[in-house]
């Protein structure tokens, strides 16, 4: 099958200040569709490079990156947007919602940017659609402030999703939040996962990564290991958990 992503000896090098900084150095990796990836990795081992690259928000400076099997090097900057609007959701450590703007509004953003264009109607309906596959469905004409952190990530993941993208990036996506909530988000990610979605997700912790199948470890810009992972979590089954440890420990008081 043709995986999703396909690089080959990918660097990417910062030429700012005085000495040039090799952030990824000869990166190779390969993903196919439906994978659940957690890139781990000491501060400043590349993870984020990588990911803006994977999305398409920044080039390598040298080696090949096939999205899809389109080689992104060959794309001028209109191309390169057309896919990272259509083929890529990006969710972030910050949410990055526009506060004045209702979840749905948020939600709504990437489609007014379409090409082809969407008609009114259908925009309104996709975003409706999107914020009910993150369990959202009531609160879309709430603004972030007016939501919690976990409310305000599953906004931006809906915003993610709500163009078919055939990859999902997200750079830290719990790093906002406490223990419950990022595992309620894990069960977003799982539930997107069990549907086909492909994830590549960074994070630093490594409770979290066991939610992903598969988890990568880089180092100085480059792959230290890459293995599956062994015993995978279940969200849903870890927030019963919880709530009955929390239960016992409340009978106990
Ligand atoms: P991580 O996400 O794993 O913490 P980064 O990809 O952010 O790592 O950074 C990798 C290396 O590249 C670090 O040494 C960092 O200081 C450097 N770096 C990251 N972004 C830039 C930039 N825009 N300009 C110059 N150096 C950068
Ligand atoms: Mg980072």
């Amino acid at each position: 099958m043709q995986p999703v992503i396909e690089i080959i000896d990918l660097h990417r090098i910062y030429q700012t200040g005085a000495a040039p900084v090799h952030a990824v150095r000869g990166l190779s990796l390969r993903v196919g569709p439906g994978e659940f990836v957690a890139v781990m990795g000491a501060s400043g081992s590349g993870k984020s490079t990588l990911m803006n690259m994977l999305g398409c928000l920044d080039r390598p400076t040298r080696g090949t990156y096939r999205l899809d099997g389109t080689d992104i090097s060959l794309l001028d900057s209109d191309a390169l947007a057309a896919i990272r609007n259509h083929k890529i959701g990006f969710v972030f450590q910050g949410f990055n919602l526009l506060s004045r703007t209702t979840a749905l509004e948020n939600v709504e953003l990437p489609m007014l940017y379409a090409h082809p264009p969407l008609p009114g109607r259908d925009i309104r309906e996709r975003a409706v659609r999107a914020l009910g596959q993150v369990g959202l469905g009531a609160r879309g004409d709430h603004v972030p402030s007016q939501l919690s952190g976990g409310q305000q990530q599953r906004v931006a993941i809906a915003r993610a999703l709500v163009l078919g993208p055939s990859l999902l990036l997200a750079d830290e996506p719990t790093g906002n939040l406490d223990t419950h909530t990022s595992i309620e988000i894990m069960g977003v990610f799982q539930q997107l996962n069990d549907s086909g979605m492909t994830i590549v997700m960074v994070t630093h912790e490594l409770d979290i990564a066991r939610y992903a199948r598969r988890t990568i470890i880089m180092r100085d810009g480059r792959i230290v290991r890459d293995e599956p992972v062994p015993v995978r979590l279940d969200a849903a089954l870890e927030l019963t958990r919880v709530a009955a440890e929390h239960e016992a420990a409340d009978l106990i008081v």
